[in-house]
Formats: C-alpha cells, sequence, structure tokens
C-alpha cells in the first residue's frame, strides 16, 4: 500500500512537471523489449539530472551505468550542442541498445563505452575534467568510483550516486556482511556494504561536501547523494 501511495505521489507530480519526450519515453519502451532490467532512474529524478546540468552549464558529463542510455538521455538533454556525455557501461549488449535509443532520441553527443568501469575510470586523464558525474552502476565498486570521480571533475563540479539508500538497508545493521547467525545476511550485501564504506570515506574527507536526499517513488525507498568537489 505504502508504494502504491509513493506510485501515485510521483505520477500526480510528474504530471504537472515533466514533458515526456518521444526519446526517453521511447528509451525505456525499447529497452524492455530487449529484455533489460527496469532500473533505470525514474522520470523524476532523470529530470533532475538535466535539471543540475542546466544549472551549471555543463558541458562534460560522465555516467557510471549506462543501461539502455535513459539517463543518458537526460543528461544529455541538459546539455549544450558542443557538450558531451561519455557513459560507461560493462555489457555490450546493454550498450548496443543504448547506442540505439540515443541514435533514436537525437542525441549525438553522447558516447558508449564497453568495459568494465573499474578499468574504463582510470584510462580517462584527469587533465580533461568533467563538470557533472553520475554514477550508477554496480554498489560494491562504489568506494572505487567515487575516488576516481573526484579525480576526474573539476573543482566545485558535481557528482551525483544513485541508490544510496536501497529502501533503508544501508543503515539497517541487521544488514551485516560478516556471518552472523543471528542477523539476516542478504544476497547482494555487496551493495549496502559499498555505500557504506562511501559514507565512512566522506566523513573523513576534506575535499568534498555532500549529502543525500531520500526519495521515494513507485521503486520505494532509495535516494542520490549530491557531493561537490572544493
Ligand atoms: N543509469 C542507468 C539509467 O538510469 O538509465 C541505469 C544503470 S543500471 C542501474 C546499472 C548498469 O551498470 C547496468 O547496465 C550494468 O550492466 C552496469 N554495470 C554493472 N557493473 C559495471 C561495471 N563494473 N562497469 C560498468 N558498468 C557496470
Amino acid at each position: 500500500a505504502v508504494l502504491e501511495t509513493f506510485a501515485r505521489s510521483e505520477e500526480y507530480h510528474n504530471s504537472f512537471l515533466l514533458h515526456p519526450d518521444g526519446g526517453s519515453e521511447q528509451a525505456l519502451k525499447h529497452s524492455a523489449e530487449n529484455g533489460l532490467p527496469p532500473i533505470a532512474v525514474s522520470g523524476s529524478q532523470g529530470k533532475l539530472l538535466k535539471l543540475v546540468a542546466l544549472t551549471m552549464g555543463a558541458k562534460r558529463v560522465l555516467e557510471v551505468g549506462t543501461l539502455g542510455g535513459y539517463s543518458t538521455i537526460c543528461l544529455a538533454q541538459g546539455l549544450p550542442e558542443d557538450g558531451e556525455v561519455i557513459t560507461l557501461e560493462i555489457s555490450e549488449a546493454h550498450a548496443k541498445v543504448a547506442r540505439e535509443n540515443l541514435v533514436k532520441a537525437g542525441i549525438r553527443n553522447a558516447r558508449v563505452v564497453v568495459g568494465d568501469a573499474n578499468e574504463s575510470l582510470r584510462g580517462l586523464p584527469t587533465e580533461e575534467p568533467f563538470d557533472l558525474i553520475f554514477v550508477d552502476a554496480d554498489k560494491k565498486s562504489y568506494p572505487h568510483y567515487f575516488l576516481e570521480a573526484k579525480r576526474l571533475v573539476r573543482k566545485r563540479g558535481v557528482i551525483i550516486i544513485d541508490n544510496v539508500v536501497q529502501k533503508g538497508r544501508v543503515a539497517d545493521e541487521s544488514f551485516s556482511c560478516r556471518p552472523n547467525p543471528s542477523k539476516v545476511v542478504y544476497p547482494d550485501d555487496s551493495s549496502v556494504e559499498g555505500v557504506r564504506t562511501l559514507l565512512r570515506m566522506l566523513k573523513e574527507d576534506k575535499e568534498v561536501e555532500a549529502t543525500t536526499i531520500a526519495t521515494a517513488d513507485e521503486k520505494g525507498y532509495d535516494g542520490f547523494m549530491y557531493a561537490i568537489k572544493l
């Protein structure tokens, strides 16, 4: 019932504030038809990514985790014609669907790079910094992605990281990676642990300022972390 409330509320707000364009709607449809999981950012989150890019006057954007390119399209829509999105994706199959979606959406300034982002990031030079970096891939690698994002983002640039709340699991101590018979251990605890390690790193980090904005929508309770490099 609570999920229905979240979904209804999201839909209500979106009906006033989002103006779905053919490209992003078609991208979700084409992704589903090709068997991609329904784990793209929500419409309101995608709009926020576009608004942040517009607010910053961003020209260079990096994304970690492309899937079918839905969020890539949102980000690209916030850039000027000479702007560029580089998006990293490990799955060749996802990248193929994403490239098709980008073409159909008329996006010419986004480039999908196939490979493990842990490797692809290493190959990106610090000398060509990004204005905005959106991290939305395997959560266990978040500590590494964050360090690389910090290296690659310009001063006062923005790093946004998805799924840092995970229905409250990140803050729930019963989700422990250490074997403990009295506690529930979930198969993908590494997702929880990745975010916890990131939070511990941020507590000590004097080079960034960050906050978590939790959100409730049809997919439940989750959130974006928003960080800037000082
Ligand atoms: N940002 C997308 C959107 O909102 O439309 C959703 C991304 S989806 C949640 C996560 C993606 O990250 C998947 O397509 C997955 O294949 C990719 N991924 C997982 N591990 C990866 C890795 N090590 N390197 C690059 N991509 C990875």
